[in-house]
């Protein structure tokens, strides 16, 4: 079957299936501009949790879909390609409670520790979070959500992105520390679990150089999951979606690198526009859907196989919903 055939038949099946289909951002184009609905991880999650249709395909990486299901349990949601993000893999739940046990053992009893995780985490690690009290954020809320934690007097415990905890730690004012790397814990306000973001990782201080030395009028747009060295040398610092509002308001004559995933940036603006970086950023896992997955899994909901789908238990999901709602109250 020709890509044109392809993408036909999954329309065809989408429309008769009553299946919507959401894309994240770093999708690749061919996904991409299948898409009913775009958007970032919490983007995705709330349009796709009130979409009237009963079934979803949700093109981008595990813990994205699970929060469908979190938020919408009745709702059927299928992954065309089961891929995980690589952050998200670096904690479950048995290396939650170690951290747990690490601070315990530094004079930090349980009860004043506050743990909140970035929304790039398990339903699992959600739900426990959710059991200490603790709460979700997102890249564009981590500010908001550190400041009401903050105002409980406790310990932050927060996971899995060191990165994005000790970015937000430095914007606020705040001392952080990572959990393992010799320093005192009680001497800090956010105490960071040794988690990243391998994609975000690649940008470095050389490449910003690099750009200045080149173009001395270049702006450089960073994303809160890379290194401290590399946001505080950055002139904007933001989420997926505050980059593209960032980016889109700029005149055309701006040039701009931009240190995020690379399908993104390539989408994003064709002038005047550099990828922040000599290797090619992109999210190996997320780069892994394609039209052959999306039809295959419209196939599978037709034929009643039902591959791929996300699952919850019931008691993982209750909690990881207290995490993730009192994010939304706030
Ligand atoms: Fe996870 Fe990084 Fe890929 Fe985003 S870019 S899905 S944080 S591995």
């Amino acid at each position: 079957m020709s890509e044109d055939q392809l993408r036909e038949q999954i329309l065809k099946l989408k429309e008769a299936l009553h299946v919507s289909i959401v894309a994240h951002f770093y999708q690749k184009d061919e996904v991409f501009f299948m898409a009913d609905y775009v958007g970032d991880s919490l983007q995705l999650a709330q349009w796709a949790a009130e979409d009237k249709n009963p079934y979803l395909l949700f093109c981008g990486v595990g813990f994205m879909g699970q929060s469908v299901k979190i938020l919408a349990p009745n709702k059927r949601v299928f992954m065309p390609k089961i891929a995980c993000c690589a952050m998200a893999r670096m904690i479950d739940v048995g290396y939650f409670d170690q951290n747990i046990e690490v601070l315990k053992k530094a004079g930090i009893k349980e009860e004043d520790i506050l743990p909140v995780t970035y929304i790039n985490s398990s339903a699992e690690v959600k739900a426990r979070v959710g059991m200490m009290g603790g709460m979700v954020c997102t890249s564009s809320n981590a500010k908001k959500i550190i400041t009401q934690a903050k105002a409980s007097n406790k310990k932050i415990l927060f996971v899995p992105d060191r990165c994005l905890g000790q970015n937000i730690a430095k914007e606020m004012g705040l001392t952080s520390c990572i959990v393992g790397d010799g320093s005192d814990p009680k001497e800090a306000d956010i105490i960071c679990y040794n988690g990243f973001c391998s994609v975000h990782q690649l940008f470095d201080v050389d490449d910003i150089a690099f750009y200045r030395a080149k173009y001395p009028d270049i702006l450089i747009v960073t994303h809160p999951e890379c290194k401290p060295e590399v946001c505080d040398q950055s002139d904007f610092v933001g989420s997926t979606s505050q980059i593209i509002a960032y980016v889109k308001n700029l005149p055309l004559n701006q040039k701009v690198a931009i240190g995020t995933e690379y399908n993104m940036v390539k989408r994003l603006r064709k002038e005047n526009t550099y990828v922040l970086s000599s290797t090619k950023p992109e999210c190996p896992t997320m780069n892994e859907t394609t039209l052959v997955d999306l039809y295959n899994t419209l196939l599978s909901i037709q034929e009643e196989r039902f591959e791929n789908e996300i699952t919850i238990s019931e008691e993982t999901r209750k909690w990881a919903f207290l995490a993730l709602n009192r994010m939304f109250e706030l």
